[in-house]
């Protein structure tokens, strides 16, 4: 490398501080600082004049001392090795740093992210003189017993293969060369990539498929697409971090990407802590074996948080290509908008809304867009998706302030959580009056050749009854329940079931926690028909009481408890319900 010109520290502000004389520098450059060497990014440039983020704590530094460019971004290291992984905001593998230099991490600590010692076996897939482009898969390796590995031409490489090697390789060996347009090209199993830059892909397409979460109330009422994008605003206590375990645990993604940005201290050491003893549900292995974590906790510095989501949709993007369906939760935005906010102070910016950037909803959707379902590159036409979810912490949980607001004009599906919800304990305390999901609709044909051609038709059905239940209760609330006619009678008690009976689920019963769609189809069908048939029982003359009191409505309420491979128990409490009300119109 040439030889860098070496700037001095002019002014020290926390977290940023600002240096003369780089004018070889480039904004986003990655930068050394002192003879410490932190690390820290360029975010404005004016002549040779450099402001830069530190990820590092700069207690200690001061004016004088030396800066110097590494002329290339951050980047973030992707290959085998990755998953099990648990990294800071700059992915840097916070157990290794933990080892050598305790709980409190020592500044300045050069450590490479993914495990460059570690032999791999690389089985190659394709054989010499095949043409491979940027995207296509050279060869595997399986990097663990869930996930298996699939090793890419980086993009923008291309060439015929001269010769590929099968055997055990560490990330820096070269396993395959290429003769290229300009001579041959060596490809190691890892690549580099920018993470402000989103990986490129083919095309974009139309999300049409549910991540299938297994909770009822977001599978049936607000699901969100495979590509999608999802916040959970919600004060404090109301279930988020329930919910977004809930989603990691359940939902039907090949690989989960967990972004801890800044919640408290001791909040992110209980996801350290309880990640990796939580199993997979489906494989009975680990659930760590098909996730990176990625882990800043509010006492570490500003300017790490900030760049977190970025790594971790960088690495999501990764396995996407791969032709993965992956999740990335970041929980919670809202401390990722609060070192926004931090940086932009001290940069002297001309602040927003409530001191956020003006540039606020800008970053956000640059990030919710790197979301998507995508035709990755390639010659194989593989598809891939990545799946934004995103905790909102909004202070006193007002929806009005800045972050929430932005969130809600780009994510297509809210889960609006209650506090008066989860104080009445009805967990997850998502309001089914608030929240919406765009995506319904455009799922309707998928929910219907997959598990039900009904299965909308119902969903609408008991949408109806719980808008129905909430006018309702301003009646009750003026005049009393007994001022109701019996079929509104009948419909509020109803809708008291799909609360009770369907939506309320419990994520620490060992069945309830999930929940098949066929599962969830069943169960709301009989809700549904126990409320037509009783309808028109009571047309017909039945006494409203005695139809609630069959004692088939108390086995409905017990559904939830019925393990899936005792499915036939719903039909058999169908007959029953159906022979009991029948008896009380002739009664
Ligand atoms: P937040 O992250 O919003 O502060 P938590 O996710 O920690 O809230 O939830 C607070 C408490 O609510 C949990 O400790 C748990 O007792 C209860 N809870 C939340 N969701 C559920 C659920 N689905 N099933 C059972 N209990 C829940």
């Amino acid at each position: 490398m040439a030889s860098k010109k070496k700037g001095k520290i002019v002014k020290v502000a926390g977290p940023l501080i600002v240096a003369e004389g780089l004018d070889d520098a480039k904004m986003f450059d990655v930068v050394r600082v002192s003879s410490r060497s932190l690390i820290g990014e360029v975010i404005e440039m004016r002549g040779d004049r450099a402001s830069i983020q530190v990820y590092e704590e700069t207690g200690g530094l001061g004016p004088g001392e030396e800066v110097v460019t590494t002329g290339a971004p951050l980047s973030v290291e992707l290959g085998p090795g990755l998953l099990e992984g648990i990294y800071d905001g700059i992915q840097r593998p916070l157990r290794k740093l933990m080892e050598v230099s305790g709980e409190r991490i020592g500044r300045g600590i050069d450590m490479p992210a993914i495990d460059h010692e570690k032999k791999w076996k690389f089985t190659p897939a394709v054989s010499k003189g095949v043409a491979v482009t940027g995207g296509d898969i050279i060869g595997t390796v399986r990097e663990n017993s869930v996930v298996e590995h699939r090793i890419m031409v980086p993009p923008n490489v291309s060439g015929t293969i001269k010769s590929i090697k099968e055997g055990e390789f560490t990330v820096d060996e070269v396993v395959c060369t290429l003769n290229g347009a300009k001579g041959d090209i060596k490809l190691t199993m890892m690549q580099k990539w920018p993470v402000r830059i989103g990986r490129p892909y083919k095309g974009k397409m139309s999300p049409a498929m549910p991540l299938i979460s297994g909770q009822r109330v977001i599978d049936t009422f607000f699901p969100v697409a495979k590509g999608g994008a999802a916040c959970i605003p919600g004060p404090f206590g109301s279930g988020k971090t329930v919910v977004q375990h809930q989603l990691a645990k359940w939902a039907d993604a090949d690989i989960i990407v967990y972004v801890g940005c800044g919640e408290r201290g001791n909040e992110m050491t209980d996801v350290l802590n309880e990640f990796p003893q939580l199993t997979d549900p489906k494989s009975g292995q680990p659930l760590m074996k098909r996730t990176v974590l990625i882990a800043n906790t509010s006492d570490m510095p500003v300017a790490a948080r900030e760049a977190s989501i970025y790594t971790g949709i960088t690495i999501a993007e990764y396995f996407r290509d791969m032709g993965y369906n992956v999740a990335i939760m970041a929980d919670s935005s809202s401390r990722w908008a609060e070192a926004l906010r931090e940086m932009s102070g001290r940069l002297e910016e001309m602040p927003g809304e409530e001191g956020y950037p003006a540039y606020l909803s800008s970053r956000l959707a640059s990030y919710y867009e790197r979301a998507g379902v995508v035709r990755t590159l390639g010659t194989d036409n593989r598809v891939g998706s990545v799946t934004a979810i995103s905790a909102v912490s909004p202070p006193g949980g007002d929806l009005s302030e800045p972050v929430s607001q932005a969130t809600l004009r780009i994510v297509k599906v809210f889960w609006g959580l209650s506090s008066s919800l989860a104080y009445k304990r009805h967990f997850p305390a998502i309001d089914w009056i608030a929240s919406y999901s765009l995506y319904a609709d455009k799922m309707t044909q998928w929910y219907g050749e997959n598990v039900n051609s009904r299965w909308v038709e119902q969903r609408n059905a008991a949408m109806a009854i719980l808008q129905e239940e909430s006018g309702l209760n301003e009646i009750v609330r003026l005049v009393g329940m007994d001022a109701l006619s019996p079929e509104d009678r009948l419909t509020m008690e109803t809708a008291k079931s799909i609360r009770e009976d369907y939506l309320h689920q419990d994520a620490f019963n060992e069945v309830d926690t999930y929940a098949s769609l066929q599962k969830q189809y069943a169960m709301l069908k009989l809700i549904l028909d126990c409320y037509k048939l009783s309808k028109d029982a009571l047309e017909k003359g039945a006494d409203l009481d005695d139809l609630l009191a069959v004692s088939s409505r108390e086995k409905i309420g017990r559904c939830k408890y019925i393990p899936e491979n005792e499915m036939g128990r719903f039909e058999e409490i169908g007959r029953q319900m159906a022979g009991e009300i029948k008896q009380l119109i002739n009664a």
